[in-house]
Formats: structure tokens, sequence, C-alpha cells
């Protein structure tokens, strides 16, 4: 069966994005599953947070192990469902074991302070929020659901993962291998459906302390005005419109080198991507002459061939998006994408762009990105700076000052320097601007699911 539609009120129908073919069906829940899940994770969250912090350990450690255990299987649904490459499906599988060592590191280490006072003693706790709902999109499932549900289940609490309408799968296989770690029942649970159901009766519910939110600027905001008639905990990871800045004192083949998977890496379905590369005038041309083979070269195709470096785009849904902003007569560099079934759009850079073009201007998610030239540093500051997002971004130098005082300028969370590496799991992440709100991974990480509470001892009674 090819090309149906995604979903009905009651099923989703997971499509293989390389080939249309349905890989599964499956339920969808319901407002009504999303407050017997609460009732469930409720009671699963009190007996957890009262074990002992060395047991919780453990038992995620023993997660991770089994998670590793798993990671080509894992590895070989993500390639299924989502389309991405076999090397980055492995990454991302062998990422969720991380996240849970790391986050098991943390249980035993999850201190409050003592803080002088007069007439006794003063201390802080660190209480787990109850129960958290995470609300996954479909660009990195396994890790973006790990992000928060390590740290939540390592700090005390239950989780409630609701996978993206077109990627459940490595969700529910991950809540399977929980329940063979030993993880009590309920404490992680994972309800795929759709959005505007399932997703907004967690964020809607009273009985879940704690939003994360990862997806669109425009679904985070409404979480977030929903959230907050309850005062609930949001954290919001949102879209980017990145700039890739190169100077002309840059080292450009390595620049160029390495500017086309910045923003084509998972087929540029990356809140990071570096979709505005930015060079500066007087290299402008010398640098379109490297990029050119680099781009032309980038192998599209088969996502499970271990030559391959891009595989399609998720849904036809986005392929139409992306299509819609590459115009028939558009200026540029483009590469090669396979014909026939699947959702296959071409590696593309434009050039000669209005800066206020709607494809210079918004998110795209796909291997779309544009080259605008600048003039100079304050130039360069101002053009990466003239978006509403403010995710990430690289810059390109051999001038240490410079890197750091474009570094400190550019308003965005995550900076990379002759790099565009920006996401590791004990470093922090999250957005500045319309990018979102809060921060996920690094030392806080699990301090981000907790509440602090302060004791005050009297010694005189
Ligand atoms: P989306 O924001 O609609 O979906 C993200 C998640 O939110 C999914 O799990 C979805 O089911 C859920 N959701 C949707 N509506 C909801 C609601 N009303 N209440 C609660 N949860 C809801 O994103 P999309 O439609 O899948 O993609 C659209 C665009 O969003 C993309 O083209 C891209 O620009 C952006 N996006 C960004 C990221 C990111 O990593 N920042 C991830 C996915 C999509």
């Amino acid at each position: 069966m090819k090309g149906r539609s995604l979903s009905s009120e009651h099923e989703l129908q997971v499509l293989n994005p390389a080939t249309e073919e349905v890989v599964a069906t499956v339920p969808a829940a319901s407002p009504q599953d999303v407050d017997a899940a609460v009732v469930r994770a409720t009671k699963a969250q009190a007996d957890w947070a009262a074990r002992a912090p060395g047991d919780r350990a453990r038992l995620l450690r023993r997660f991770a192990t089994v998670v590793d255990d798993h990671v080509e299987e894992l590895a070989l649904l993500e390639v299924r469902e989502a389309g991405h490459v076999i090397g980055n499906a492995r990454w991302e599988a062998g990422n969720v074991r991380d996240l849970l060592d790391f986050a098991a590191g943390g249980v035993e280490r999850l201190s409050g302070r003592q803080i002088p006072v007069a007439g006794g003693i003063d201390v802080t706790f660190l209480e787990p929020l109850g129960v958290v709902g995470i609300i996954a999109p479909w660009n990195f499932p396994m890790p973006i659901a790990a992000w928060g549900t390590a740290p939540a289940l390592a700090a005390g609490n239950a989780v409630i993962l609701k996978p993206a309408e077109t990627t459940p799968l490595t969700a529910l296989r991950l809540a399977e291998l929980a329940l063979e770690a030993g993880l009590p029942e309920h404490l992680f649970q994972v309800l795929p459906g759709a959005g505007p159901v399932a997703g907004n009766a967690l964020v809607e519910h009273p009985g879940v302390a704690k939003v994360v939110f990862t997806g669109s600027t425009a679904v985070g905001k409404q979480v977030l005005a929903k959230g907050s008639a309850l005062l609930k905990r949001v954290t919001l990871e949102l879209g980017g419109k990145s700039p890739n800045i190169v100077f002309a004192d840059a080292d450009l083949e390595a620049a160029a080198a390495a500017a086309p998977m910045s923003f084509l890496d998972n087929s540029g379905q990356d809140c990071c991507a570096r979709t505005r590369i930015l060079v500066q005038r007087s290299v402008h041309d010398r640098f379109l002459e490297l990029l050119a083979p680099a781009i032309e070269s980038v192998v599209v195709g088969d996502p499970a061939d271990e030559k391959t470096a891009m595989g399609p785009l998720i849904s036809k849904v986005q392929l139409e998006r992306v299509r819609s902003y590459v115009a028939a007569d558009a200026q540029g560099i483009s590469g090669a994408a396979p014909e026939g079934p699947g959702f296959w759009f071409p590696p593309t850079v434009l050039t000669d762009v209005d800066p206020h073009a709607r494809v210079a201007v918004e998110e795209v998610f796909g291997p779309v990105a544009v080259v605008l030239p600048f003039e100079d540093e304050a130039d360069a500051v101002r053009l990466a700076n003239d978006t509403p997002y403010g995710l990430a971004g690289s810059l390109w130098t051999r001038d240490v000052g410079r890197a750091l005082r474009v570094s400190r300028a550019v308003r965005a969370g995550n900076l990379s320097v002759n790099s565009h590496s920006s996401v590791r799991y004990w470093t922090p992440f999250g957005g500045f601007k319309q990018s979102g709100l809060g921060r996920e991974l690094g030392p806080e990480a699990l301090a981000a699911f907790t509440e602090t509470k302060n004791v005050f001892i009297s010694t005189e009674a």
C-alpha cells in the first residue's frame, strides 16, 4: 500500500519515507487514554521517588545497558520509520544509552545546599515535580525523547512521552526495553497520538506538572499559553534559522568542506541546521567555487546504505512544504536526488537571494540553504541577528579575538567556532528569542525536573 493518509482519529500509519510503504499501524491515544496514563504514572512516581537513590541509579544504568544491547535494532527501526541514514541512526540509539548513563550518574549527586542562618540549620532539597509530559518531534525521535526522559526519571519523576504522529515506533520499543531492564511498570509510558488530541490533553492535564515540547514555534506558543493557565512548567525547544558566518580570514577550504552537512544532515530537518550561509563579500565567489563540488558530491539515496549521506524527507507534507520555498528559476547550486517513490528533495544552495525572501527568513526544515554576502564584522553580526530565531550558529575565522567577539554578539544559545557541532548531552542546549524557553542537557539537566524546597530546622527549641 502506498501514499495513504498518515492517520485517522484512532490509528496512526507509519510510512517508510524512502519507499512510501506502510511500516506499521499503531493505535492513537484519546484524551481518556491520557487521563488513565496520568493516574497510573502518578502512582508509579510516588513509589519511584521513595526508592533509594542508588536503586534508581542502578535501574537507569541497566536501562542504558539494555538499550546498548539493542542499538542495531533501534537504528534499523529509525531508518524505516524516519528515513535516517544508518550511521546517524546508530549514533542516535547510542545517544539514548549515553543520556541514560549520564542521568543515572546524577541521581546520587542531586544535592541541595546548606545555607548559614541564625538559630538553626537551613537546607534545600531538589524535589521531583511528579508526572512529566514530553512531546517529541519526528526529526530526531530517539534523542529528543531521551533528552527529557532520562533526566526526568533520574530526578524522581514519571514520564509520559507522546512521540510525533509519523515516528512512534522507536519510542514504543524504548518503553518495552525499560520494562525489560526492570523499570517499574507505568513509570515511563509512551502514548502515540495526534498532537491536537493526545499532545493537547497532556498540556491541559492538571496532573502533568511539566511539559517538555520540541517542535514548531507556532505549536510551542500554544503549549506555553495553555500550560501557563495551570502555571505548568514548560520547556520549549523550537525552530531555528541559524547562520554559518564565513570570514575572509577563515580556512576557506575547511569552511566549504564542512558547510554541506551543516544543513544537509538529516535532510535539513534539524532545528540547528546552518541554513543561512553568510560569506564576507571579498571571498564570496571563491567560497562558492569551493562549495559547489562539495554539494554536488553529497550522496543522496537509500538511507540503509552505509555510503549514503542524505536520505529522504519525512513525509509528503514536508516535501510539499520544502518545495514551496524554491522557485523554479532560483539561482544556485543543486545536488542530485533519486526519482520515483519516496519523499526526495536534492541538496540546494540558493545564491542572489533577497535577504527578506521567505526562503532566507523562515525555517524550511529541508535541505535548502541561502548564501548572503556581508561587508565586515558589524554587518555579519547584524545579518546573523536579523531573525526572530536564536538557536545556533557557526563562525569561521582564524582570529581568536573575532571568534570570541562574534560568539558573544550573536543572540543564539549554541555557537561553534570553526566547527558546526552544537549538541552534546553534557553541555547545555536551548534557544534565545523565538527558538525556545529553558535549557536541556548539560550539568543542570536533572535540576530542570525538580522544585527547590527550603527547610529551616531550629536548634533553639
Ligand atoms: P509540530 O510542532 O506540529 O509537531 C511537534 C510535536 O507536537 C508532535 O509530537 C505533534 O504531534 C505535537 N503537536 C502538534 N500539535 C499539538 C498541539 N496542539 N498540542 C500539543 N502537541 C501538539 O511540528 P510539525 O507539524 O511536525 O512540523 C512543522 C514544522 O515545525 C517543521 O517544518 C519545522 O519547521 C518545525 N519543527 C521543528 C522541530 C525542532 O526540532 N525544533 C521539530 C519538528 C518540527
